[in-house]
């Protein structure tokens, strides 16, 4: 059976406690192969690795780490069927999803920042006829990486890529759930000639190479993407170290339909937004409200979009949905489900495993795309991440009652708002607490835009600049002018 090995020196190498975790594939049930149960030993000579090559790295040409940054992103296209069939194995996410998304987004992750770096310009403020001031945006040393398991390589890489980009040096921790991509990604980083301890991926659980990471004193930096509960963990290790730290955390958001909204592109938008990556997006609508006069057609036109997808072998190119990340994600959903019975909800569609698969699949955890009524902004259902193909719609009758509709929570992510008054979308847009708000559309990046939540979705933004400016450290230098 295969062996993820962790990526430690420029080297695949064995955990140092010599034993292995089960790897599910989740469209079997079954294990397909072994990922290194690593513990802070192995972290431990990650940050060596990482902490020795700092110092030739910060300081190599930018033009040569664009280079292999670059190289790095033409290998990722080069291996992308692999990659996409590899992510696919281990997620359980249909392949077409893989194949059109998370794939090519990892290999431009790389391009973005690898570019980036041949633009970047320094601020200078002169304090008239005293002093030039100019900020230096050094790199920080060694980062932490620790990415979770519903887009593998996507969310890893955009990570990796601003980090080294601007000169750190990276150990990185992706889920454990979800290996395979990150011990691909190792091979193609030594196979771009990336120098040795630039990178390191530990293979391991949370509890212990996660937070052998966040607690170790040289790792000055921490980009932590997951939970909200894991990442309060995170804040509080790292506090008292007073590292730098970015969290990028759970949602629950919320999907807006006003009544003059395009229905022809309204309805799809929002059942992708939904059920997209079998509803296990941060950014997926689950609490969709709908303005009062289209309540009932907008939920029957609803409903029978979600009944017409396709739930199989995410391998087929006919499925639009795959199988559920891990056994655990399957019951949470089906918890939730009962928990909105329980509430008062009334199930419209799925609910319950599809029934129809094929023989590899028997055993898989698949769940169809569930749609529950009925419920209001106080039930756990309404309140809590299910991050499962599990959505509530709730009408609404005015502006003010669905901006605090969508408030309600202690989560800030994303939000979207199908309409065709754009002042009103403007007003909207002001007034949702969350760190994106969509116009008529879902999930559209442009990688330059900040990125990240508010409240307890997170502190920090990543992308584009912000990316950059959180790998670096400013410092000011303050030179005297002398006046003649
Ligand atoms: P998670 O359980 O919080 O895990 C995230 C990562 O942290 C994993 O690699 C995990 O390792 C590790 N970890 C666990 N305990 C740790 C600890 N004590 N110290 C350090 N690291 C630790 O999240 P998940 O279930 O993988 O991912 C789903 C969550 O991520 C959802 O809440 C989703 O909303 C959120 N998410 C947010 C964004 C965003 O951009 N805001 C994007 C994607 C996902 P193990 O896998 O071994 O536990």
């Amino acid at each position: 059976m295969l062996r993820i090995l962790n990526y430690i020196n420029g080297r695949l190498v064995e955990p140092m406690g010599g034993t292995y975790l089960d790897n599910f594939e989740p469209a079997t049930g079954k294990v397909y192969s072994q990922v290194p149960d690593g513990d802070e030993r192995d972290v431990e000579a990650a940050v060596a690795a990482a902490d020795a090559a700092f110092p030739k790295w910060s300081r190599t040409p930018a033009a040569e780490r664009f280079r292999l940054l670059m190289k790095i992103a033409d290998l990722i296209d080069a291996r992308a069927d692999e990659l996409a069939r590899a992510e696919t194995i281990d997620n359980g996410k249909p392949l077409t999803l893989s194949r059109s998304l998370d794939i090519p987004r990892a290999a431009t992750n790389f391009r973005h920042f690898a570019t980036a770096i041949l633009h970047t310009h320094s601020e200078t403020h002169v304090t008239e006829g005293v002093a030039l001031n100019y900020t230096l945006r050094q790199p920080r040393g060694v980062c932490g990486l620790i990415s979770p398991w519903n887009l593998p390589l996507y969310l890893l890489t955009w990570k990796v890529a601003p980090a080294i980009a601007v000169g750190n040096t990276a150990v990185a921790k992706p889920s454990e759930i979800t290996p395979m991509t990150a011990y691909l990604l190792s091979q193609i980083c030594m196979d771009a000639g990336l120098p040795p301890g630039v990178l390191n991926i530990v293979h391991g659980l949370g509890a212990k190479v996660g937070s052998a990471i966040t607690a170790h004193p040289k790792i000055t930096t921490v980009s932590f993407t997951g939970g909200t509960v894991t990442g309060r963990e995170v804040a509080r290790t790292c506090a008292p170290l007073f590292k730098k730290v970015s969290l990028e955390l759970g949602g629950k958001n919320p999907t807006i339909v006003f009544a003059d909204a395009d229905m022809a592109l309204t309805i799809p938008g929002t059942v992708r937004a939904a059920f997209a990556n079998q509803g296990q997006v941060c950014l997926c609508g689950s609490r969709i409200y709908v303005e009062k006069p289209a309540y009932e057609p907008f939920v029957s036109r609803f409903v029978e979009a979600a009944k017409k997808l396709r739930v199989g072998d995410p391998l087929e190119p006919t499925s639009d949905q795959g199988a559920m990340v891990s056994k655990a994600q399957l019951d949470k959903s089906m918890f939730y489900v009962d928990l909105a019975r329980k509430e008062g909800g009334t199930i419209l569609c799925g609910g319950a495993p599809p029934t129809g698969l094929n023989e590899r699949c028997r055993d898989g955890y698949f769940f169809q795309p569930t749609v529950i009524t009925g419920l209001d902004d106080t039930c756990r259902v309404n309140r809590e991440e299910i991050f499962g193909p599990v959505v509530t719609i709730m009408p609404f009758s005015t502006e003010e009652d669905v901006v605090a509709h969508a408030n309600g929570t202690e989560y800030g992510l994303a939000a979207s708002v199908w309409t065709q008054s754009l002042p009103r979308a403007h007003r909207l847009a002001e007034k949702i607490q969350s760190g994106t708000v969509w116009v008529n559309c879902w999930l559209v990046r442009d990688l330059r835009v900040p990125f990240g939540g508010m409240k307890q979705s997170g502190v920090g933004r990543e992308g584009g600049d912000e990316a950059m400016r959180f790998f670096t450290e400013p410092k000011n230098v303050c030179v005297q002018v002398p006046q003649v």
